[in-house]
């Protein structure tokens, strides 16, 4: 085939967020249809193309194969926890100290005064509106592979421990965990019983607004983050509506793939440069890693748009409403620009909060 056909022909037919070239405009116009490209997309700081995923800008600026252009000047002044590219290679060394987190010591203190507990969780405007929640299960059943809640943590924005449990599961315990969880009989026996601690996490939560009133804009409920909480809220007999929780196991740019997550372990050391979950776990550690992941993603900088989102009505038909041959006339440009991300950029929460 002649290469100057091919390169102008195809050219025409580059998506403007991924660069995939197809033969045929109608393919183009199919592909932008299915894609849900926008601005909230991770993007290289470089070539600025969008990827899906953190992970698969990291691969295309350090590998396995990563493109050429942009792995230089990757390494030249591009800063491996964030992945953004700086002006400067002294630029970097000032951004790279800033951006790297390090763990909160208030969960070690906690650990060794082995206290764990703060249990006075009460309704109180004055303490944020965002909390991050994590538990640390022992083992029920015949096998003990059965997940029962036994501790409970619940931080602040500012990494303070709201609320800090041990929990008495409703079923026998078969399995301590100890190793991992630090968990011993006696720190159960006593404790505050499942159903208290999810009817006081709930109503916290709630911050005096019926359940089935929240919404996803206003309100006084809070906002929960956490990672995998359907789990977590499954295992304390929980139910929160899902336009209040922020995953990190299930934020499409923190994945894996778009069917699998990463481990929070991974995200920390990948996204934060630090190490959790090393010995024995607290569940603090885990709501710090969490909160730290959510603002680093919420204080992302993203253009603003009115209807930011392909399932608000006004977006219903950006594709729809106009004829194939229309569409197949625009440039990938304007096909780019009414593309709007089916999923929720926490970037919106620093918007309307
Ligand atoms: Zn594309
Ligand atoms: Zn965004
Ligand atoms: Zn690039
Ligand atoms: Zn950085």
């Amino acid at each position: 085939m002649d290469p100057s056909y091919e390169s102008s022909d195809t050219l025409r037919n580059k998506c403007a967020a991924c660069y995939r070239q197809f033969n045929k405009k109608e393919h183009l116009v199919e592909h932008m249809r299915i894609s849900y490209h926008s601005v909230h997309e991770p993007m290289c700081g470089v070539c600025r193309k969008h990827c899906r995923s953190f992970e698969s800008l990291r691969e295309h600026l350090i590998g396995p194969l990563p493109k050429a252009e942009c792995e230089r000047i990757f390494k030249e002044r591009g800063c491996d926890i964030c992945l953004t590219i700086l002006g400067s290679r002294s630029a970097l060394r000032a951004h790279r100290d800033s951006c790297l987190s390090r763990p909160n010591n208030n969960g070690l203190l906690y650990r060794m005064a082995n206290l764990g507990i703060q249990d006075d969780l009460r309704i109180d405007n004055s303490r944020g509106r965002i909390v991050s929640l994590a538990c640390k299960m022992v083992g029920g059943g015949s096998d003990g592979s059965l997940d029962l809640c036994a501790r409970v943590c619940l931080i602040d924005e500012h990494e303070r421990i709201l609320f800090h449990s041990y929990i008495k599961p409703n079923l026998p315990v078969t399995s301590y965990r100890y190793e991992t969880t630090g968990i011993r009989p006696e720190y159960l026996r006593d404790a505050m019983p499942l159903r208290n601690v999810s009817r006081k996490i709930q109503e916290f939560l709630c911050n005096g607004e019926p359940i089935w009133q929240i919404r996803s804009k206003g309100g006084r409920s809070r906002i929960l983050v956490g990672h995998g909480l359907d789990h977590d809220l499954k295992c304390l007999e929980m139910e929160y509506p899902a336009i209040k929780i922020r995953d990190t196991a299930k934020y499409p740019p923190l994945m894996k793939t778009s069917k699998l997550s990463n481990s929070l372990k991974y995200l920390t050391k990948a996204y934060l440069g630090y190490d959790i979950q090393t010995g024995v776990q607290d569940p603090y550690e885990d709501c710090v890693a969490t909160m730290k992941l959510y603002k680093r993603m919420k204080s992302q900088f993203h253009k603003k748009e009115n209807y930011p989102l392909s399932s608000d009505p006004q977006n219903k038909n950006n594709f729809a409403t106009w004829r194939q041959n229309e569409l197949e006339r625009m440039s990938p440009e304007q096909l780019l620009d009414f593309s709007r991300s089916d999923y929720y950029c926490w970037c919106l929460d620093s918007q309307d909060i």
